[in-house]
């Protein structure tokens, strides 16, 4: 079995909830999106997706997607993607990092990879422990008001856990802003729910130690990377007792074990796109388990396929270390297919649709913007 040809689509995906704010001012719209489609010469074909959060989130943009997946294509093709692990190697061997654009493939190859056996991915990557798994809202600062608001919203909805995102500019209001946005949404905390305080980078150790001197004591949240560099969390982390989660300081397997080695955090935010797809974050979700740190199973955003992916890796984490999963489909208003995936019962449950088990709509994508075969 090898794959024969690869074709490249885009799509806009408008953010449902208007615009969408982080610290440092950065505001996005819309997402714009990378597809992949491979075809076989036994006439399978698997699906894959990138979508970065913008172009100052990571250092990942959506045009580099399309440009190093036309870097990367030559040695994808006539590979044989049941063999994950050698796929990756070979996009590798044509481009250095752009770990955004090799996920596009991958997610495909391991689509592609599930069909061809018939079984679902999260039986590649181990096998589903058949727990529902606790989906976590994204709530972009705002006012205390309005952020605990949507709180509510995503509530009523089935959510358990909540994704509080912080970092006010002095001339915002500053510390004293995100203190009082955590008191505001952590005051109407249901049993069971859990919060993370996401910063995305956005605080000198000197904020963030003054947000948690406002803070009354026994507030129930994870700090989430709180700073842009190692050497301030590292900082931070010496004077702080409330626990710490890393994401965008962790995209390589080297960055996670610096992250372990260091004693920087008690929590890794595993995102697929940012880790280079399904293969590096299947290795990066061995070695949180290792080190026993839990995990928020994410993608940076995303549709559809992109929320197969990272369902089927937190189908297969362990519970106890398995944190939540982000539901990036609630993010934008653009489904690219359908899956078998619903909310309920205080989680998400997947079913064991071969591959990744998305059933794409084809009238998204009728004109390719690249293609390549043998
Ligand atoms: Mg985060």
């Amino acid at each position: 079995m090898k794959i024969t040809s690869l074709d490249v689509f885009q799509l806009d995906l408008p953010y449902a909830g208007g615009t969408y704010r982080l610290s440092h001012g950065r505001d996005y719209d819309s997402f714009d999106a990378t597809f992949v489609r491979l075809r076989t010469d036994t006439g399978l074909e698997g699906w894959g997706e990138s979508t970065p959060f913008g172009a100052t989130y990571i250092a990942a943009h959506a045009r580099g997607v399309r440009t190093g997946i036309e870097e990367m294509a030559t040695g994808v093709l006539g590979r044989d993607p049941r063999l994950t692990d050698r796929v990756w190697d070979a996009m590798g061997q044509r481009l250095a990092g752009h770990n955004h654009a090799k996920a596009a493939i991958d997610l495909a190859v391991w689509d592609l990879a599930g069909k061809a056996l018939g079984l679902p991915v999260h039986a590649l990557l181990g096998g589903a422990t058949g727990q529902r798994m606790p989906v976590i809202s994204s709530i972009h600062a705002g006012s205390p008001e309005d952020m605990r608001a949507r709180v509510a919203d995503h509530r009523a909805r089935g959510y358990r856990g909540h994704s509080i995102k912080i970092g006010a500019s002095d001339a915002e209001g500053g510390p004293a802003l995100d203190a009082d946005r955590i008191r505001a949404v952590l005051d109407g905390r249901q049993t069971g729910e859990f919060f993370l305080v996401d910063a995305n980078g956005g605080l000198s150790p000197e904020h963030a130690l003054r947000l948690l001197n406002l803070l009354p004591a026994g507030l129930d949240f994870v700090l989430e990377a709180p700073c842009a560099s190692w050497l301030e969390t590292l900082s931070l982390r010496q004077r702080c007792s409330v626990p710490i989660m890393l994401d965008e300081l962790v995209l390589e397997d080297s960055d996670l074990v610096h992250m372990i080695s260091t004693d920087a955090a008690d929590g890794l935010g595993l995102k697929i796109t940012k880790a280079g797809g399904l293969t590096p974050s299947r290795r990066q979700r061995d070695i949180c388990r290792a080190a026993g740190l839990v995990m928020s199973v994410q993608d940076t955003v995303g549709s559809t396929l992109s929320f197969a992916a990272l369902a089927h890796l937190g189908s297969t984490v362990p519970p106890h270390l398995l944190r939540c999963i982000l539901d990036v489909r609630d993010m934008v208003t653009l489904p690219v297919g359908a899956i078998d995936a619903p909310i309920r019962d205080g989680g998400i449950l997947l079913g064991d649709a071969p591959g990744l088990g998305v059933d794409v709509d084809a009238s998204l994508f009728p004109t390719p913007v690249a293609s390549y075969s043998l």
